[in-house]
């Protein structure tokens, strides 16, 4: 197909939007910007008995977290819409109507309990997946067995029925995929699709070919999951005549689980503890967490997930949005599905939260500290993620890591306290403390702190080792952190006094 490049993301907002659809749009996107073209959003609602209320705003908000913003859809309008499915029944019936009258469809009467009858008929008689078909198709109660006035006068009459596809026998369907290759389909694996269904409203496969068409789409990169679906789509394009014009296929690969066997499923986030989906989902049935409730940084999800099935073919592993629409190329996805790799994920983040400066750290941190909101703590934020931000690989850490910044510390490090506390250092330790108590409001900063307790050691050759971690203890609880006196400074001289002097009596409780 020549002409402009305009891509589709389509969804069906059947729930909130797995990372697998959302890699989907990605890609799309990238393809589009890297090739001047348009990104169009492109809601799926015709399946009405599956709609989720809240998930097409979800899809939305999801796009729009992660800067994947469409240049045509319901919110941006366009030249082609309506860009919701549900808003353009009236125009599907011209071409049901339309294949109808050209032999490519047929009505069909049978109810659900006449269908499940055939297959265990089917079944019985050795058919391993019997489906309505063109083995079975003359079996059953359609246009084709009863006649077209009969099926015209049923119609007329009220009677219920579904338009289905007449697949050709004996055809072999093949199409270029710009990631597999040459696929080919024999049509008698094809069933006969239903086209319209008895409410009315068409199926996926009638409108989305529709639309692809009259939407001008000349690629449509979608999931693996579509590939089979494709061949009837192929036939549907023949049918209308449009298969010259025909939009270039890509499907893309699975996302696998983290064992690398079998789909990424929205469970797989409950089970293995890590998000499926970009945003949290609160809507309907069952909640679930979201990257943007774990910590993560948007441009890092979006940087993880090109990644998930394609690569530049370079070391390069960090690229930004633009880097990517540089670098994307359809051809360098990977035929094989890609092992979703959470460690990986939080790999990512942390470089992109390496990479961020103080202040925008602690805005995202602060939603992460409940309740404590205010002009002052951004202050005090920034000093703290300064700090922290070498070890922390999420914004939701930093809170938990560095609780002794924002909470009293209510537990210690026994073992460790019981391993350093020598009974015969306590009048050291006292004095050590209460040297570091007297240290002025002006003068406490980490360079002064830090040669107190030095100068301290060294004139009473005493041990870093068994000094530095007691100190540390009776302010964090623990033995590990940043810098101990930075620290001392971030929590200032208020904080620091109080929690040495309450630490003797505390010490005394555990190591004896
Ligand atoms: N509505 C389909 C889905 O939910 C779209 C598939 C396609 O892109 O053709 O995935």
């Amino acid at each position: 197909m020549t002409g402009p490049i305009r891509v589709r993301f389509a969804p069906s907002p059947t729930g909130p939007l797995h990372i697998g659809g959302l890699r989907t749009a990605l890609y799309n996107y990238l393809f589009a910007k890297k090739n001047a073209g348009t990104f169009i959003l492109r809601i799926e609602d015709t399946d009405q008995s599956r709609l989720v209320p809240g998930s097409e705003q979800y899809i939305k908000e999801a796009l729009h977290w992660c800067g994947l913003i469409p240049d045509e859809g319901p919110n941006q309008g366009g030249s082609y819409g309506p860009y919701r499915q549900s808003e353009r029944s009236s125009l599907y019936e011209h071409y049901v109507h339309q294949l109808i009258l050209s032999g490519h469809a047929y009505y069909a009467f049978d109810t659900p309990e006449e269908i499940e009858a055939m297959r265990q008929r089917e079944i019985a008689e050795g058919n391993k997946g019997p489906k309505y078909d063109q083995s079975t198709r003359k079996t059953m109660r359609n246009s084709l067995t009863l006649g077209p006035e009969t099926a015209e006068q049923l119609v007329a009459d009220g009677k219920p029925y579904t338009v289905r596809m007449l697949v050709p026998a004996s055809r072999e369907i093949t199409f270029m995929d710009e990631i597999r290759g040459s696929v080919r389909i024999h049509s008698k694996e094809l069933d006969d699709k239903v086209i319209l269904k008895t409410d009315g409203l068409p199926t996926y496969h009638l409108a989305n070919v529709v639309d692809d068409h009259l939407m001008k789409i000349s690629h449509v990169i979608r999931g693996e999951e579509w590939l089979p679906s494709t061949a009837h789509h192929v036939l549907l394009y023949e049918a209308f005549g449009w298969a010259d014009i025909m939009p270039t296929f890509a499907h893309l690969p699975l996302i696998l689980k983290p064992s690398g066997k079998g789909k990424l499923s929205k469970r797989d986030g409950q089970k293995f503890g890590f998000p499926v989906f970009p945003l949290a989902w609160h809507d309907t049935g069952d909640p679930f967490e979201g990257f943007d409730s774990f910590g993560f940084n948007p441009d890092a999800v979006v940087n993880f997930l090109a990644f998930l099935g394609w690569n530049p073919g370079t070391e390069q592993e960090i690229f930004s949005m633009d880097e990517l629409v540089q670098a994307f190329d359809i051809q360098q996805i990977s035929k094989a599905g890609a092992r979703f790799d959470y460690d990986k994920a939080r790999w990512y983040n942390g470089q992109y939260i390496q990479a961020e400066s103080d202040e925008s750290l602690a805005n995202h941190v602060l939603p992460f500290l409940k309740g404590k909101r205010d002009e002052d703590l951004s202050l005090y934020i920034s000093e703290v993620v300064k700090l922290l931000k070498p070890r922390i690989q999420t914004y939701r850490e930093f809170p938990i890591e560095g609780h002794y910044f924002f909470n009293d510390v209510e537990s210690y490090n026994g073992k460790m306290l019981r391993k350093k506390w020598k009974e015969p250092n306590r009048t050291h330790f006292l004095t050590l403390i209460s040297k570091l108590t007297e240290v002025t409001e002006a003068d406490f900063q980490a360079e002064k702190l830090k040669s107190v307790v030095h100068t301290y050691i060294e004139e009473y050759e005493l041990s870093f080792g068994n000094v530095l971690p007691l100190l540390r203890i009776a302010l964090c609880g623990d033995t590990k952190g940043p810098d101990l006196f930075d620290i001392m400074e971030v929590l200032g001289k208020k904080t620091v006094s109080s929690r040495f002097q309450k630490s003797p009596v505390v010490f005394d409780g555990i190591s004896d």
